[in-house]
């Protein structure tokens, strides 16, 4: 059975494109592992800079911190997408400097904010009123001009969980349109603290029905070119990130294809405008890059069901308890021997679970999973309740 990156040779269940076997980390094994493999982060970002071109790709960080990521797609030529000092911080760490980061978030602390005007960040996407006006102070005292952009909502539907969704009226993201004369006003106050580099927009996150991200560029193109004419600064336009992959079967195919439609909608409903293009991708570029190993503690019956209940959980993984998200689950060893069962954790919590009714090769305590699909919201939101420890990573 072939399917995308992970596939069985021989019986044993490999990764990526040189085939690696995840029974590697099968020896010396005492706790969950993140692994996540290079070549396929820069295989997806070439692909998505080849369907882009002339776009600017700041990596939204969240997605994936691991330092080696970073520093591999650092390489690859992206910039970064922050939402935190931490995160900021760990930019830094992957060599990205200040003129590569785009810094987004709704509750930008003072701190953060003067710590991100010191450093001289390329561009501060403003999500508040209240925000603007605190970039403005904090930029006066430091006698410094922060670059910003607005980031705005345009009230558009994407078809995505509701936890993910971003560019809805009722979301706490971005700044309605009716507040633009607001804003403008708070720039021509403040002439020598801000300068208004664009406009940026983020939807949410696995979109995959892309009719509203069209809606939103074609609403937001008449607004660029009014703040334009106001400010001679004006002269970028992100469209954020939040292009889904297939979680049910990694169907590479189809997600080349979507790439195509979204590059289509963005680069033909923005080409008139002669701005900078940039762009926000998380998911999209890392999340086929990494996988989840964990070893069956029990098989558990009860009169309803069968339990596999493994050493990782929501703790580790918090995508299936938080969005109902679904994750393939492969045993390491294929068997024609199938078994059909709830995969779960140690938490206690009946949210915590990995998968439900799902048939695959059979396994005994002892065994190993893999999560697959794990590389983007894996680790980066991964907790200790409990006080269960970090899962390890490793990168090769
Ligand atoms: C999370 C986030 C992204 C990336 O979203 P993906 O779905 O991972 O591509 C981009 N921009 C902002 C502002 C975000 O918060």
């Amino acid at each position: 059975m072939s399917s995308g990156y992970l596939n069985y040779t021989d019986g044993q269940l490999c990764l990526g494109p040189s085939k690696i076997p995840l029974a590697r980390w099968t020896e010396n094994y005492f706790k969950p592992v993140y692994i996540y493999d290079r070549a396929i982060v820069r295989e997806r970002v070439r692909k998505m800079q080849k369907a882009l071109p002339g776009v600017k790709m700041y990596y939204a960080m969240k997605a994936n911190s691991n330092l080696e990521i970073l520093k591999c797609l650092r390489e690859e030529g992206c910039g970064a997408d922050l939402v935190s000092g931490g995160e900021a911080l760990r930019a830094m760490e992957a060599g990205f400097s200040a003129e590569q980061m785009i810094y987004s978030g709704v509750g930008k602390t003072k701190r953060e904010i003067r710590e991100a005007l010191v450093a001289n960040i390329a561009q501060i996407n403003v999500e508040s009123l209240p925000e603007l006006l605190r970039i403005a102070e904090i930029a006066k005292t430091l006698g410094k001009l922060a670059k910003v952009s607005l980031r705005l909502n345009p009230d558009v539907d994407i078809q995505t969980h509701k936890y993910i969704a971003t560019g809805l009226k009722d979301n706490k993201f971005g700044m309605e349109l009716s507040l633009l004369p607001e804003l403008i006003q708070v720039f021509k106050k403040f002439p020598k603290e801000l300068e208004l580099q664009g406009i940026s927009l983020h939807l949410g996150s696995m979109m995959k029905e892309l009719s509203g991200f069209q809606e939103a560029l074609k609403k937001l193109i008449p607004v660029y070119q009014e703040l334009k004419k106001e400010f001679v600064s004006v002269r970028c336009f992100d469209f954020g990130g939040g292009l889904g992959i297939v979680y049910e079967n990694q169907d590479l195919e189809g997600e080349e294809k979507l790439l195509q439609q979204y590059a289509e909608i963005a680069l033909g409903t923005l080409k008139g405008l002669g701005a900078e293009l940039q762009c926000e991708p998380g998911r999209w570029l890392v999340a086929h890059s990494g996988v989840l190993l964990t070893e069956v503690q029990y098989l558990k019956k009860t009169s309803h069901k069968n339990f596999v209940v493994v050493d990782t959980g929501m703790h580790h993984l918090l995508r299936p308890a938080l969005y109902s998200a679904f994750h393939k689950i492969w045993a390491l060893k294929d068997s024609s021997a199938k078994i059909k069962a709830d995969i779960v954790g140690p938490i206690c919590e009946s949210a915590d679970f990995l998968g439900h009714d799902r048939e695959l090769a059979s396994v005994k305590d002892g065994d190993f999973l893999v999560i697959a699909d794990a590389g983007a919201y894996g680790f980066s939101m991964m907790n200790t309740y409990n006080l269960q420890e970090p899962p390890l990573e490793v990168v090769v």
